[in-house]
């Protein structure tokens, strides 16, 4: 039997959950989970935000540790090896996306924890492919959050191929916010952190922002007017988006990763007047991801954690539904 937590139904605390682990397939791996960070997506998923919520829904999607059982097609892993699984735990494989290195962007592509049961458990089956491997360099508790929160903010970075000294702005000091501030600025970025949180001006300038901007404060937008070739969105809501827009240089790029289920409003002319887009962008591929980790290890990019034991996983939950979690909370299954 595999102990885990699920939330019953919609919106409910997380309940000790037991289920049969299927039978492994012949590319799977079964692992032994060791951490899970608590990405705002598991709230997402608990709330059904998605509309794509099946209950009973074990959370987690930033999952590290140990192969437990190989398929019988599997080469590539063996029993006893230290892996990371993310926020997909499969895909096709075989369509123009996956064969040209896009997992992510797979439209079979199968989720963690979505219609499976994700990490918030002590094993978790998913395709070897999948599996990624940790450079040792990296603690197990500190290299969980990288596998949705660090990718999903290096991705989109890296893509950009930003200019030495590039301005970016980060919106929303989060889980994904605060590894967004690292990771552009070991990009050699000049970085904006812009929050609704005041107190948390001292944290980013110790994570390395070179600049933060109170984004309640009356003016304090308008005042950052043509200032930023990149503003990444790492907040789990929707914003008056032209005022960002604004503070975009021209031929700015407005990038969301934050997955809020409402709509993005702007006048046409907020984007033809200096060329400007808006895109989203959806955590990353298995290349990146491991381009990713090795990044972070040599550049010593890690999360803020708290962490949690499984058991006291709805009090980890509430942190983050409360914006309190300092930067990211991490369940430690097998404490
Ligand atoms: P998080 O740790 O809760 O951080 C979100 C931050 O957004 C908060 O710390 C807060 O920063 C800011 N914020 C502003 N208004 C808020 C509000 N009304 N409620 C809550 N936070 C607010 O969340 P996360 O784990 O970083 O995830 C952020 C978003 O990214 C979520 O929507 C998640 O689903 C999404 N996500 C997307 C992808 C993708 O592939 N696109 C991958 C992972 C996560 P300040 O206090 O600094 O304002
Ligand atoms: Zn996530």
């Amino acid at each position: 039997m595999i102990n885990a937590y699920a939330a019953m139904r919609l919106g409910a605390v997380l309940e000790p959950f037991q289920f049969t682990p299927k039978e492994l397939g012949p590319m799977e791996v079964e692992i032994a989970v060791s951490h899970c960070g608590i990405c705002r997506s598991d709230v997402h998923l608990i709330d059904n935000d998605w509309g794509v919520s099946t209950y009973p829904l074990v959370p987690g999607h930033e999952i590290v540790g140990v192969v437990s059982r190989v398929g019988a097609a599997v080469t590539l892993l063996s029993t006893g090896q230290r892996v990371g699984v993310g926020w997909l735990a499969g895909s096709c494989m075989n369509c123009e996306q996956c064969l040209d290195g896009n997992e992510n962007l797979c439209r079979q592509g199968q989720p963690t924890c979505v219609g499976r049961h994700g990490g918030y458990a002590s094993t978790v089956v998913v395709d070897a492919r999948f599996a990624m491997a940790i450079p040792d360099a990296l603690q197990s508790e500190l290299a969980a959050p990288l596998l949705c929160a660090g990718i999903t903010v290096f991705a989109p970075l890296k893509r950009q191929r930003l200019k030495e000294k590039a301005r970016v702005g980060i919106i929303g000091l989060g889980g994904l916010g605060h590894l967004a501030v690292q990771f552009a600025k070991a990009l050699g970025c000049h970085v904006t952190v812009i929050s609704t949180s005041a107190h948390k001006q001292g944290d980013a300038r110790a994570l390395g922002a070179d600049r933060f901007v109170d984004s309640a404060a009356r003016g304090a937008l308008s005042a950052e007017t043509n200032s930023c070739d990149l503003i990444l969105s790492t907040v789990p809501v929707s914003l008056a988006w032209p005022r960002y827009l604004n503070m975009l240089k021209p031929n700015g790029h407005l990038c969301i990763v934050g997955a809020s289920p409402g709509d993005v409003r702007v006048p046409a002319f907020s984007l033809i007047d200096g060329q400007k887009s808006i895109g989203g962008s959806a955590v990353g591929s298995n290349r990146e991801i491991a381009e990713m980790l090795g990044f972070a290890a040599e550049h010593k990019i890690a999360p803020q954690a708290e962490r949690f034991a499984l058991n006291d996983v709805n009090a980890a939950i509430a942190r983050v539904r409360n914006n309190q979690a300092r930067f990211r909370a991490v369940l430690a299954v097998d404490s």
